[in-house]
């Protein structure tokens, strides 16, 4: 469909979900949000009155949106790890581990090509194609050149250091140029990981950084193997959170992918500098890397979102990475103890307001709140009818299995409490329950009728 381009006054009207804190879900019922040209949230009414709603909608130019019975309206969900141009190979990793997997299925598939390629390619043609078209698509994105100067295939590499950095220099240009006050799209330094950067490379990525005030994007302490080639290839540092320091690259502006084996010395390290990590519980498992101690981090203070890590994990999407996630410390629960388990409202809230702030987009979107932008969600589950129901009137019926967008994953059958419904929706969901997308206000996708 097209993308909404003017965005009027809307009010949206029904219940909200959203996180208030990393283990509480507010569930808004019967209330409005008022979202104004710019895309941003004007007002939250809990509850709303008739009366207001009536006096609303004769104001004109005035859009009302509502939600029907068994849908709700969620914040949009937050992917701060994914690899554009590797989504054909989504699925297709058989058993290997992380540094054959990179060689077999990986590298071979970043060629430069015209296939858009978050973490995009090398190539700056496809990288600035890729946020074009996340710019068109109307989506939010941070857009990443990947470098690498050595440790990868000749096909696959940058020439030194100095031609890494000025490619990376040329995309964030082009996107400062695309999105000047940077809205939706912007660039995103991005060193591979540290056994394809020189020092030399990651020491000028990390004062670029320092002076375009950017973010950053690497991986790190994946898998055991990658660890032991860190150590062998940087002997100088004490352990690989390390050899990211030394080059500038740890800030508050850095985010962190996997984080799975990090000793208590990189812990600390990385709770000093304020970095970010992206928890990817799908490619973890699926690239047998390990299971993160995630509630280990978020009790050290570390901010944590989840990703997809598309295509180390197998699926885009961040329901099924939030889900996994509360697989992953029920495994981690065998040896850490039960309060490793993340709840439901724990796994929604790193896919929204944590995902949110690793981005430092903490204050822009994640939840419903006066001053954020409307990126939102409408959810819609879908109803079993009873037999006296369906005997009883045949129309009303076929209304209550179309209220959720025709049949969806996730069946209600009418004595569930928010609370289940929400569990229900993250266990079984999936994109036939996205009834509507928005971001910054703007429709940028409506579940065909
Ligand atoms: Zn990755």
């Amino acid at each position: 469909m097209a993308i909404q381009s003017v965005v009027l006054k809307t009010i949206y009207v029904g219940t909200f979900i959203h996180s208030v804190s990393l283990a509480e879900l507010q569930v808004l019922k019967r209330s409005a949000v008022a979202v104004d040209e710019s895309g941003k949230i004007l007002l939250v009414e809990h509850p709303v009155e008739a009366s207001m709603l009536e006096m609303w909608a004769k104001e004109a130019g005035t859009t009302i949106v509502e939600a029907g019975p068994g849908q709700f309206f969620f914040p949009g969900l937050i992917d701060t790890h994914i690899h554009a141009s590797q989504y054909p190979n989504s699925g297709i990793f058989g058993k290997s581990t992380l540094l054959d997997w990179l060689n077999t299925y990986t590298f071979p598939s970043k060629l430069p090509s015209r296939n858009p390629a978050y973490y995009a390619t090398r190539d700056v043609t496809s990288t600035n194609i890729l946020a074009t078209t996340c710019h068109t698509a109307g989506q939010r994105a941070f857009v990443g050149r990947c470098c690498m100067d050595c440790m990868a295939p000749d096909y696959y590499r940058d020439t030194d250091a100095a031609t890494s950095l000025a490619d990376t220099i040329k995309c964030a240009e082009f996107c400062a140029k695309l999105d000047p006050k940077g809205e939706l799209v912007q660039s995103i330094i991005t060193p591979r990981f540290a056994p394809s950067c020189s020092r030399e490379l990651m020491r000028d990525l990390g004062d670029f950084m320092a002076q375009s005030g950017l973010l950053c994007q690497t991986h790190i302490s994946e898998n055991k193997g990658e660890i032991e080639l860190v150590a062998s290839l940087f002997p100088e540092c004490k352990n690989y959170a390390t050899v990211y320091d030394r080059a500038g690259l740890l800030s508050e502006k850095t985010v962190l992918a996997h984080a799975v084996h990090l000793t208590d010395d990189e812990i600390a390290l990385v709770k000093m500098r304020g970095s970010k990590i992206s928890h990817c519980p799908v490619s973890n498992a699926a690239l047998t890397s390990g299971a993160a101690k995630v509630r280990r981090l978020l009790d050290e203070g570390i901010v944590v979102g989840l990703g997809t890590d598309v295509s180390g994990g197998y699926s885009p999407s961040v329901l099924e990475a939030a889900r996994q996630a509360t697989m992953t410390s029920r495994f981690v629960s065998l040896t850490e103890g039960e309060e490793a388990k993340l709840s439901v409202e724990e796994a929604l809230y790193l896919a929204t307001r944590g995902g949110a702030e690793v981005l430092g987009l903490q204050k822009t979107v994640g939840a419903f709140e006066v001053g954020m932008e409307w990126d939102a969600l409408l959810v819609g589950c879908t109803f079993v009818p009873d037999e006296e129901e369906c005997d009883e009137d045949e129309d009303l019926l076929q209304a209550k299995q179309a209220v959720g967008g025709g049949m969806t994953p996730v069946d209600l059958f009418g004595w569930e409490n928010w609370e289940e419904m929400v569990a229900k929706w993250l266990y079984s969901g999936d994109d036939r329950n996205v009834l509507k997308v928005w971001v910054k206000g703007r429709k940028v996708h409506e579940k065909p009728a």
